[in-house]
């Protein structure tokens, strides 16, 4: 049994106005308030402009949930238009910020170096990078999603230390997988997400492998968490379209019941 704490981080991408996130979050809080789910690690992941009312909404109510931006600029200030900096996220208390989630990487074309320079600039403001990974079908058909993987891992840790590393989350997110209802196999997600820990033991050591949580994402719901938590290197899940909607979103923290 690892020693891992699992986290379930919902993504919802640009979905739900503020005055919706805060009777979202308030519903999660009272959802989980008469269960002790700290066994479980929650996040939310909502669009910049919730950030600041989910905020108030956690601080306020001391409420054990964690909160995250969906990404973060490569710079700390300056004259780059429409970009959020680390030093904005971590003055509103971030703890996580995605990185190279494949709609970003799709629709932004981020790339390794940019994937890099926005690890970088989590780390250098105290925030929580959570790394996705994970290859588009073609990839797949033709059996290279580990090889793939792997090099979107070596390239986003380019010169990221091991006190760094130690801290990141790694999101194992095969691209067909995402917002499509095809889920992978537990075995699937085993396969790369056990690659992913096996590389960071080669980049890093094995003891910082055996410490970092690994999540999978791509359809995740309430009823099918349970097979994919099961496997030995997963630690968790980034969770998009299911995670809009509260009780669902709960009964996926509480895969364990
Ligand atoms: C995601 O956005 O990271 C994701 C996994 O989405 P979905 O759960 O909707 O597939």
């Amino acid at each position: 049994m690892s020693s891992r704490t699992p986290l379930m981080a919902g993504n919802w991408k640009m979905n739900l106005n503020h005055l919706e996130a805060i009777a979202h979050v308030q519903k999660l809080a009272f959802a989980l308030a008469d269960k002790d789910h700290e066994a479980v690690e929650v996040a939310v992941l909502p669009p910049f402009t919730d950030l600041r009312s989910v905020q108030t909404l956690v601080d306020g109510d001391k409420l054990k949930i964690r909160y995250g931006a969906q990404d973060i600029s490569a710079h700390d200030s300056g004259a780059y238009t429409g970009e959020i900096s680390g030093p904005m996220l971590s003055k509103l208390k971030c703890t996580y910020v995605t990185v190279g989630h494949s709609e970003r990487r799709q629709y932004h074309g981020e790339d390794e170096a940019v994937c890099n320079a926005k690890v970088k600039a989590a780390f250098r403001n105290d925030l929580t990078p959570i790394l996705c990974v994970g290859e588009g079908l073609d990839v797949r058909k033709a059996g290279e999603h580990v090889a793939h993987t792997l090099a979107q891992l070596d390239g986003a840790l380019d010169g990221v230390d091991a006190e760094q590393a130690a801290t990141i989350v790694i999101a194992y997110e095969p691209v067909w997988a995402i917002g499509t209802g095809e889920v992978a196999t537990p075995e699937d997600a085993q396969e790369v997400c056990h690659a992913i820990r096996r590389r960071l033991a080669e980049l890093y050591d094995q003891e910082l492998a055996d410490g970092v949580r690994i999540q999978y994402g791509g359809s995740v719901k309430s009823g099918n968490v349970a097979a994919i938590m099961s496997q030995a290197d997963v630690d968790g899940a980034l969770v998009g379209g299911a995670a809009l909607d509260a009780d669902e979103f709960v009964k996926i923290v509480r895969f364990r019941d």
